[in-house]
C-alpha cells in the first residue's frame, strides 16, 4: 500500500515548500498546486510483471508460428467483472460479466482482426477485406491502419454514420452495398477473390474462431480455473457462440475441466433464424432483419451448422429479446455495474430474464454474460430516463434543483 509521507506546494515565485503532513499542505489554500510524495527507494518498485500479452498468453492453442508478435495493439485479456450492484439488483450471486467493451474498439470482434492481422502481417499481405454490419468495419480499419495493412470493407447502407466516421476516420476505404449486409458478404468475398485481397469475413476465415475462442480460455482462468456453469451469448451469425464452445471444448481435450457449461444464445425478436431452426429442428430460413441491435442482425447466418450443433452439445437453448429490452439492458448495466454496452452488446443481459423463467438457468448457479460491444461507439442507444437541470451559479439554485428531482 502506497504511503504519503509529505507534501509539496510550489510557490508563486516557483520555489517549492514542503509540507510533513500532507492535509496541512491540502488546507494551506494552494489548490492546483499541490503534490504527494512518497518514501522513494527500490523497494517501491512493482514486483516482476506478469507477461502482459494478452491474447497472445494462448499461442500454444493459436495458429502462429513462434517468433515475435508483430500486430502492435494490445489485444485480450479484458475482465472478468463481478458486479456487486447487479448482483444484489438481479438475486445473481454468481453472476459475472465478461467485459469485451474493452478492446481496441470495444467489441469482441478485435480479436478475430488482430489474429488475422497477425498472420497478414507474418505473411506480407498488403490488403484485407470484409463485410460487415458495423463493428468487424471498425475493428479492421482501426487494426489495418495501426498495421500498415490496407481495408477495404464493405457495409450494407443503413449503416451506423456514427461508426462508418470511425472506419472514414482512420483510413479505411468503405464501400457501402444498397442491396444490404446479404449482398454486402457475397460480394466482398467475390471481390476478395478476384482481386487476390486477404478475406477476413467470419465463418470464412477460421482464424476469426481461433481467436475468439481466446475468451473462454480466459474466462476459465479468472475464474480459478474453474469453467462456469451457463455463458449467456449474443448471436448473429454465431461464430461468438461456437469460438466459446470451441475454447472450453479444447480445455476438456487439454485436460484442464471435465465438462462444457451450458450456453444460452440470445437473439434480437426481430432477427432470430437461428432460433426457429434450433425450434423447429429444421434448416435456417433466411429473415430480414428489424433490430436496432447492428452486431446481431444478420438474417442469413452461414455459421448456422456450427452454431446449432454447439448448442446441443453443451445442453443450453435460446432465448430472444425486444429492442426495448436491450435499451433496458443498457440503463441497467450502466447504472449498476459501469458499463456502457450498445444494444448487441447488452443482449445477453437482457436475455438473462427470460432464460430464468424458461428454465435454462438456475440462480445459484455460476453464471457469465458476455458483454461484446461498447455503447460509446454510437451513443444514440444510451437513453436515460431522466434529465438535467439548468441552474444559474447560485447556492440556492442548486437546492431548489436537487429538491425539484
Ligand atoms: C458480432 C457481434 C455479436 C455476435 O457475433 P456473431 O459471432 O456474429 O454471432 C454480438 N455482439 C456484438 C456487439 C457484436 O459486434
Amino acid at each position: 500500500m502506497g504511503k504519503v509521507t509529505s507534501a509539496t506546494v510550489l510557490q508563486e515565485n516557483g520555489a517549492v515548500e514542503r509540507y510533513d503532513d500532507p492535509a496541512q499542505a491540502l488546507s494551506a489554500g494552494a489548490e492546483g498546486r499541490v503534490e504527494f510524495c512518497y518514501p522513494y527507494g527500490p523497494d517501491l518498485m512493482p514486483p516482476e510483471a506478469p507477461t502482459g500479452d494478452g491474447m497472445w498468453r494462448y499461442r500454444a492453442l493459436l495458429p502462429i508460428e513462434g517468433g515475435d508478435f508483430l500486430y502492435p495493439l494490445a489485444i485480450g485479456g479484458t475482465p472478468l467483472l463481478a458486479p456487486p450492484r447487479l448482483r444484489e439488483a438481479t438475486g445473481l450471486p454468481r453472476l459475472w460479466l465478461k467485459d469485451e467493451t474493452r478492446t481496441p474498439t470495444g467489441s469482441n470482434k478485435d480479436r478475430a482482426t488482430a489474429l488475422v492481422l497477425e498472420n497478414a502481417l507474418r505473411k506480407g499481405v498488403r490488403t484485407v477485406s470484409c463485410a460487415s454490419t458495423g463493428n468487424v468495419a471498425v475493428s479492421l480499419a482501426v487494426g489495418a491502419a495501426a498495421a500498415g495493412v490496407k481495408a477495404i470493407i464493405f457495409v450494407p447502407a443503413e449503416v451506423s454514420e456514427a461508426k462508418l466516421k470511425l472506419m472514414l476516420l482512420v483510413g479505411g476505404t468503405v464501400l457501402k452495398v444498397r442491396e444490404g449486409y446479404e449482398a454486402a458478404f457475397e460480394l466482398s468475398r467475390r471481390a476478395a477473390r478476384a482481386f487476390g485481397w486477404y478475406d477476413r469475413n467470419t465463418g470464412v476465415n477460421p482464424l476469426t474462431l481461433e481467436a475468439k475462442k481466446t475468451v473462454a480460455f480466459e474466462i476459465w482462468e479468472q475464474l480459478g480455473r474453474e469453467v462456469p456453469d451457463v455463458v449467456v451469448i449474443p448471436v448473429g451469425d454465431g461464430p461468438t457462440l461456437s469460438a466459446m464452445v470451441k475454447g472450453f471444448r479444447e480445455l476438456m481435450a487439454c485436460g484442464a475441466t471435465d465438462r462444457l457449461p451450458r450456453i444460452v444464445g440470445v437473439q434480437a425478436e426481430g432477427c432470430q433464424p437461428l432460433i426457429k431452426a434450433w425450434e423447429n429442428a429444421q434448416s435456417v430460413q433466411p429473415v430480414h432483419p428489424e433490430t436496432i441491435a447492428d452486431g446481431i442482425a444478420v438474417g442469413a447466418p452461414i455459421s448456422a451448422a456450427l452454431v446449432l450443433r454447439d448448442m446441443c452439445e453443451s445442453g443450453g437453448g435460446f432465448v430472444a429479446v425486444s429492442d426495448e429490452a436491450m435499451l433496458e439492458a443498457i440503463r441497467t448495466l450502466g447504472a449498476t455495474s459501469g458499463l456502457l454496452a450498445e444494444p448487441a452488446g447488452a443482449a445477453a443481459f437482457a436475455g438473462l430474464e427470460p432464460a430464468l423463467e424458461a428454465g435454462l438457468i438456475g440462480r445459484d448457479e455460476t453464471i457469465v454474460v458476455h458483454v461484446t460491444g461498447t455503447g460509446l461507439k454510437n451513443p444514440r442507444y444510451l437513453q436515460p430516463k431522466s434529465r438535467s437541470t439548468e441552474v444559474s451559479a447560485a447556492l440556492e439554485e442548486v437546492e431548489r434543483a436537487l429538491k425539484m428531482t
